[in-house]
């Protein structure tokens, strides 16, 4: 199945850029700075090596990472070899989130680190309809700011809206900060026209779910401590769902309880997300195959689940969801033709013509029907 995820073409809606840096990447950036990041090259070497990491890894992961991306140049590298890895996995469209953070003592400004991330995804947006991978931004309001700085970050947001800004996410620590220190905020930035994603339901919260949901945002992030109630609020929400980021931070006790399983089996929106892929160690095809195996999904279901995800992304234009949509169309039509080639037509139209199975049944008069009924599917489907 991993294999097959890995062909499968999908749109990745819940990734940090700075929890999705190349291990190697990290190590290199901490070697060039030496002293300045406090740590043993043993210690690097450790906190950097590939494979699963517990929470508190994680945590001394991303404190690493803190110390080393503080330099203009850094943050449009691992801009580019981020989208590169998404674009590898066969991503083909992302719409990548980060804070835009102001660091006097290395010269940074909110603005001069967005400028900085955009530049690393030059080739991505205007150019990149007709490439592999499109991409667009969501600023990210940290829940440690003040509500001065969260309303600072959607100026920077509308300001952009013409070069590839999306949205603004509300993400950080779930147990610090207020809900109104954020709400003339996200209040501001629905008011520009910017779609609004929130970190929801990372820790137990009624009151906070509550206004959440009152607020009306267009996705929602996690939802792990949802009641089914709260679920049902939210019914019509496209939900952002990350399984190992999840497993790892020990939100959820294992793939097969995740509530993927109760989200998908009420019909809800739900798109899989990796959340921080370098410091999860995983891909977005890994994670759909996680689910698949979890959930006992056929390739049929994984592909609707990420054709599917077309209709959850926040860039508006008509423009962009043909062209993403005729990439599902296309993957429909090898998926029925591989289907075929092993000698077992659509499910449905299979029983139909009285086909059994997988048994090879020829270049009969059949065959070419099912084929025709497939193609017409496949585009009904999209
Ligand atoms: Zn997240």
């Amino acid at each position: 199945m991993l294999e097959f995820c890995q062909a499968l073409p999908k749109i990745e809606l819940h990734a940090h850029l700075n929890g999705s840096i190349r291990n190697s990447t990290i190590r290199e950036l901490a070697a060039s700075k030496g002293d300045a990041v406090g740590l043993a090259r043993e210690d690097i070497l450790k906190i950097t090596e590939d494979g699963d990491r517990n929470l508190a890894e994680c945590f001394r992961l991303f404190d690493l990472i803190h110390k080393v991306t503080t330099e203009h140049t850094t943050v449009t590298r691992i801009t580019r070899e981020v989208l590169q890895d998404f674009a590898d996995d066969n991503v083909i469209y992302i719409e990548i989130r980060t804070t835009p953070k102001d660091n006097a003592k290395f010269g940074i400004t909110k603005q001069s680190y967005l400028d900085s991330v955009l530049a690393g995804m030059e080739g991505y947006i205007h150019k990149g309809e007709g490439s592999k991978m499109m991409a667009r931004l969501i600023l990210s309001i940290d829940r440690r700011e003040t509500t001065e700085q969260a309303l600072a970050t959607v100026k920077l947001a509308a300001a952009y809206k013409t070069k590839g800004v999306v949205g603004i996410d509300l993400s950080g620590n779930p147990s610090i900060g207020e809900w109104a220190t954020f709400v003339p905020a996200l209040r501001k930035a629905q008011q520009q026209g910017l779609k609004v994603t929130l970190h929801a339901g990372e820790v137990t919260n009624s009151t906070e779910i509550k206004s959440m949901l009152e607020m009306q945002p267009d996705r929602l992030g996690h939802v792990c401590t949802f009641t089914d109630d709260e679920l049902e609020s939210a019914r019509d929400i496209p939900i952002e769902l990350c399984p190992t980021s999840n497993l790892r931070t020990e939100s959820v006790k294992s793939y097969g309880t995740h509530h993927f399983g109760k989200i998908y089996g009420r019909g809800m929106p739900v798109v899989l997300c990796t959340d921080d892929s370098g410091v999860f160690n995983t891909t977005l095809s890994k994670e759909y195959a996680i689910v698949a195996d979890a959930f006992s999904m056929d390739e049929e279901a994984m592909l609707q689940l990420a054709s599917k995800a077309v209709d959850y992304i926040f860039d508006a234009s008509p423009n962009v969801r043909t062209v993403l949509k005729g990439k599902f169309s296309a993957a429909w039509m090898r998926w029925n033709a591989s289907i075929l080639s092993q000698g077992a037509p659509c499910r449905s139209e299979a029983r139909k013509l009285g086909c059994m199975g997988r048994k090879p049944f020829g270049m009969s008069v059949a065959i070419f029907a099912v084929a025709a009924v497939c193609i017409v599917q496949a585009f009904a489907r999209t």
